[in-house]
């Protein structure tokens, strides 16, 4: 085939993700996987069963309409009108797609010209620097900093220039747990109005906010016109291989966004369509008591592994923890997660792999809690033997 590499330059570097690495580990060793974010329980029985109903009925096994079916579109923009007060029409201003990870590619492919630039919160979930590569656009990241992740705003206002046409927004932020503060979101709002930039933002996490309460910058002055908000299924319901998620905005942002994903999957997950519907249309008591389950593991994670001898930056979202390793005597987090397993059969990952500024995520390693409590006592239990030996106490 000559010279020329097979992968184009565009996905230079984007190998094989960490995810895959670490839960092979996982598997070859036997370790207990808090490398990746998925839940070892399914969600809400209700739920699943809805979707067998839609499945036996015969409801979503031929290919759906394209913005996803009425039922859903009208639970989505319900549930955005319950929570937060925003009204979006279902049939113009909510589209259905497979997961967020196909709205973010979409958006990122609809919205950017090759050249452009899109500032994004660094570390970055990592399917956002491959679709921004293969929008042939730019990132510039905003760098957030052990040990409270909190964005330099007067920086984030520097890294804007003529050429940038986009911000890329996840609040409560995988990994760092960062939960984006009713300030933050006013000052990055009025950056977008002022510099006439599009926002995007992910919000999977927005149920899993442990103190206050989850605010989409949507609802801010003058960013409804300018703001395609996402979000999905499986995080808040626990059914991650479903693959059902969304956008909401304005039917210019949302029509550009569908043209996009026309050509991606064009639609999916027929039948879970109609039980995420029956999902978002669950009481309070649902949200409230899968966030208080969260909470509870949080702090059992937190807690061991702060006793393990790690330091701990408790999240203020979603279901991870980012703890720095230094204290162990550690310096290279990739390092550690490649060695963990082995050691003491933990799989974690390092937040190095999410960073362009590889200092700033060097000793900082990530561990999910979204797993049954026995387990993650039993990881709390293997990591403790990692503590540095206690010389001086030892009595023979
Ligand atoms: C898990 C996750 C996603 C992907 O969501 P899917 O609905 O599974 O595609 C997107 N963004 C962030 C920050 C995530 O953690």
């Amino acid at each position: 085939m000559g010279a020329r590499p097979l992968l184009n330059r565009r996905l230079d570097g984007l190998g094989t993700t960490i995810f895959a690495e670490m839960s092979a580990l996982a598997t070859a060793t036997g370790s207990i996987n808090l490398g990746q974010g998925f839940p070892d329980t399914d969600g809400p029985e209700e739920v699943r069963e809805a979707a067998v109903r839609a499945l036996r009925e015969g409801r979503g096994n031929q290919y759906p309409p394209g913005p996803g079916v009425p039922e859903l579109r009208t639970a989505i923009s319900a549930h955005q009108r319950r929570r937060y007060g925003l009204d979006y029409d279902p049939d113009t201003e909510v589209l259905v797609t497979a997961g967020a990870t196909e709205a973010i590619a979409a958006a990122l492919l609809a919205l950017l010209e090759p050249g452009d630039e899109v500032v994004a919160l660094e570390p970055f979930y990592d399917s956002y620097s491959a679709c921004i590569a293969m929008a042939g656009a730019v990132r510039v990241p905003l760098t957030l900093r052990a040990p409270d992740f909190r964005p330099d705003l007067d920086r984030l206002r520097s890294l804007v220039t003529p050429r940038t046409r986009l911000l890329l927004l996840n609040s409560p932020h995988n990994p760092t747990g960062l939960v984006l503060s009713p300030d933050e979101l006013t000052a990055i709002a009025e950056l977008a109005v002022e510099r006439d930039l599009l926002v995007v933002t992910d919000e999977v996490y927005e149920h899993l906010v442990f103190e206050g309460a989850h605010h989409p910058i949507a609802a801010l002055p003058g960013m409804r016109e300018r703001t395609v908000s996402i979000s999905s299924a499986g995080k808040t319901f626990s059914f991650t291989g479903w693959k059902v998620g969304w956008v909401t905005g304005t039917p210019e942002l949302v029509a550009a966004v569908r043209t996009a994903k026309q050509y991606l999957t064009y639609v999916s997950a027929g039948p879970f369509q109609y039980a995420v519907a029956e999902a978002l249309a669950l009481p309070d008591s649902y949200f409230d008591g899968f966030r208080a389950d969260l909470l509870h593991k949080r702090d059992l994670l937190a807690d061991g592994l702060a006793a393990a001898g790690f330091r701990v930056f408790r999240p203020g979202g979603t279901y991870f923890v980012t703890t720095d390793i230094t204290p162990l005597g550690e310096q290279d987090g990739i390092e550690f997660c490649r060695s963990l397993p082995e050691r003491c059969g933990v799989v974690a990952i390092p937040n190095a792999v999410f960073y362009d500024d590889v200092d700033a995520g060097r000793p900082l390693v990530r561990f999910t809690f979204c797993k049954r409590v026995d387990v993650l006592e039993d990881a709390v239990d293997r990591l403790t033997r990692l503590r540095p030996v206690d010389r001086t106490s030892r009595t023979s």
